[in-house]
């Protein structure tokens, strides 16, 4: 399993976490068949996904859906990420996964067009228990993903953050992929901001430094320039879980309502679902549907 940390810089002033997602999004790449262009874009996504997960969610019934679209040849973008104890839980999938698309001018994989600019991020923050949901909707910046969370954060939390994701990856898979968020406190010195705004513009790409084998704690000290961040919690993990069921979709198959529902037993006599996240099949029968027909009386 991929493993994160979370960690204090400047005297508590500055909160990190770091992540490698190698694992996750090498999963992810198979699972959804994806080119690179798709491998970096939703693996920026899980990346982040998993990171607000360790970070902002404490209960096991919190979960939060990542929704971005913005209109690029990709489609529209889901992340959901729950927690379970020291584990964050992601699953992603792209409306269209099978996008490439030649190399950015700078050199880099083009995820910006491939994801679009004209559209929005939208975060929903749910409890299954007392059913509340608040969403913080921002426009998006330039479809790279780093930025548009970083907008978020500025945004919709009040929160200054640096975001750095990356996805080295080639026809093989994901060589490495990983990322840090660094958010500051109120009581941060713009002296110590300047430190962390240069450390950070030097240092290289967060994929390239796990690429050289680099610990997520030398990571954390080389962007926030602080030899003496301290690190809390060393242990936490990311994975892919679905928690999709045969269960969830007949729940499903009975919120389309008599009407719809009368129409596939008629005209087709049965239901094909597939879970997008997980590729999962759920096949109904006629009289499984006519069971969850009964329910809706
Ligand atoms: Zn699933």
């Amino acid at each position: 399993m991929d493993r994160a940390i979370k960690g204090l810089a400047y005297e508590g002033k500055v909160s990190i976490v770091a992540v490698d997602t190698t694992e996750l999004v090498e999963r992810i790449r198979n699972l959804h068949d994806l080119t690179p262009t798709t491998t970096a874009a939703l693996g920026r996504v899980a990346t982040i996904a998993g990171m607000m997960g360790l970070t902002e969610l404490k209960e096991k019934e919190d979960s939060l859906t990542i929704q971005i679209n913005g209109r690029g040849p990709m489609g529209s973008i889901v992340a959901v990420v729950e927690r379970e104890e020291a584990k964050a839980l992601v699953k992603v999938y792209a409306q269209n996964p099978n996008v490439e698309l030649p190399l950015a001018s700078n050199g880099k994989i083009a995820v910006g067009q491939a994801v679009g600019t004209d559209g929005f991020l939208n975060i929903i923050r749910q409890n299954e228990i007392t059913k509340t949901a608040y969403n913080g909707l921002v426009p998006l910046v330039s479809g790279e993903i780093a930025e548009d969370f970083t907008q978020y954060f500025a945004q919709s939390q009040q929160k200054p953050t640096v975001i750095a994701l990356g996805v080295l990856v080639n026809k093989n898979g994901v060589k490495r992929s990983g990322g840090y968020m660094i958010q500051l406190m109120p009581d941060a010195t713009e002296e110590e901001i300047s430190k962390i705004e240069e450390s950070v513009s030097r240092a290289q790409p967060v994929s390239e430094m796990l690429n050289q084998d680099k610990s997520l704690e030398e990571i954390v000290r080389t962007v926030t320039g602080d030899e003496n961040a301290l690190f809390l919690i060393s242990d936490l993990g990311i994975e892919f879980r679905c928690d999709c069921s045969k269960e969830r979709f007949a729940d499903g198959l009975a919120s389309i309502g008599k009407v719809e529902l009368d129409k596939i037993i008629e005209e087709d006599g049965k239901a094909n679902t597939k879970c997008h996240f997980c590729n999962q099949e759920y096949d109904f029968s006629k009289e499984e549907l006519l069971e969850i027909r009964k329910t809706l009386e």
